[in-house]
């Protein structure tokens, strides 16, 4: 039953993607540049998969027809976690999918994608596109004969769904949680158990009592995978994920084969797509919120003070320890910790002064 209704949540997502669909033939057939952006989603996936398709369609368009660009579902051409090697090599021109997932190419990677208790969408679009990381980014890449954009941004993410109430820090003591990546590294210390499974296998784990929790979007990607029918707490706020950014990376050689005007357009598709996916989220997250808690009954929680203190701390320690492993890792860690730094002194007074001004 659950399965079905996920399937056909992924359906009622690639419909209404339909307007972003490839190009037709005849555009492809007059192209100079025909490319294949391969991603690490299932074809239409909300958001993710749709984003990939809103940026071909967009550089396409920009460039009269001039580059034809067809997009790959995850496994199409190559398994999602070989998106990295397989434009590296040139297999395909373009590839989408999340920096956070090449930490075994370079631990730096992970400062491009997600940093538990780090910045919000928008101070990582500023720190990206004005504050040096931009630069960083396409030093690190550079080695791999890929040329980085970020094409997207979640916002701050959920904290998770979890079957029993958190509490205190005592409730995360052998919490068997789905949370990848640096978060997941901060739940371990924190006494928990952190597992990896991907997307499909979530749901059907959680039901099961396999894991206790899980995390994975917000509501809008969560409602499409239907935790809600498997566990009521949803917590909040996402403190493993506040922005994370997506990428759509390019081949070195194709991006040079390019003319001036179409690597402009290029880059520039690709940071419309960025503010664009951080848009949608806001937009339908709320909307989707709305379903959960009114049609579904999910309870919405907040993450106790002590708990959240608690994972800041070990965050830190965390995120530090990524830039003790090379010298590259620290020069990215320091110009994202100073950036950081500098920046919440002014979102303090800014965005956090009149939400919470807002609020009173
Ligand atoms: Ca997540």
């Amino acid at each position: 039953m659950e399965r079905r209704g996920f399937i056909k949540s992924l359906g009622a997502g690639a419909l209404a993607a339909g307007s972003l669909a490839v190009a037709p033939q005849a555009v492809a057939a007059k192209a100079e540049f025909k490319w294949k952006m391969i991603t690490s989603w299932p074809k239409n996936f909300p958001v993710l998969g749709t984003n990939a398709n809103y940026l071909a369609k967009n550089i396409e368009q920009m460039s009269g027809g001039r580059i034809s660009i067809k997009v790959y579902g995850a496994n199409e051409l190559v398994p999602p976690f070989e998106v990295f090697d397989a434009v590296s090599r040139g297999t395909a021109q373009m590839g989408h999918s999340g920096a956070y997932y090449w930490k075994g190419k370079h631990e730096a990677t992970q400062f491009f994608g997600a940093i538990p208790f780090g910045m919000s969408g928008q101070e990582v679009n500023a720190w990206l596109y004005y504050g040096g990381g931009m630069a960083l980014w396409e030093e690190l890449y550079d080695k791999f004969n890929l040329v980085p954009t970020a094409t997207g941004n979640t916002g701050a993410q959920m904290a998770g769904w979890f079957r029993k109430d958190i509490n205190s820090l005592a409730d995360l003591k052998g919490l068997k949680m789905r949370i990848p990546g640096l978060g997941g590294e901060v739940l371990k210390r924190a006494g928990g158990t952190p597992v990896n499974l991907s997307g499909g296998e979530l749901f059907t784990s959680l039901q099961s009592g396999a894991i206790d929790a899980t995390e994975w979007v917000g509501p809008y990607n969560d409602l499409a995978f239907g935790f809600h029918k498997v566990a009521k707490n949803y917590y909040y706020p996402g403190w493993h994920e506040p922005g994370s950014t997506l990428e759509a990376i390019i081949n070195k050689d194709a991006f040079a084969a390019l003319p001036d005007d179409l690597q402009a357009i290029v880059k520039q598709a690709c940071k419309s797509a960025n503010m664009d996916m951080l848009a949608e989220n806001v937009a339908k997250n709320n909307t989707a919120l709305d379903t959960l808690v009114n049609k579904h009954q999910v309870q919405v929680k907040r993450l106790p003070d002590d708990v959240l203190v608690r994972l800041h701390g070990l965050s830190l320690e965390v995120v530090q320890e990524v830039a003790d492993r090379d010298p590259f890792s620290r020069k990215v860690y320091e110009s994202y910790t100073e950036f950081s730094q500098r920046a919440s002194r002014w979102t303090d007074i800014s965005e956090f002064a009149y939400l919470q001004a807002r609020a009173l």
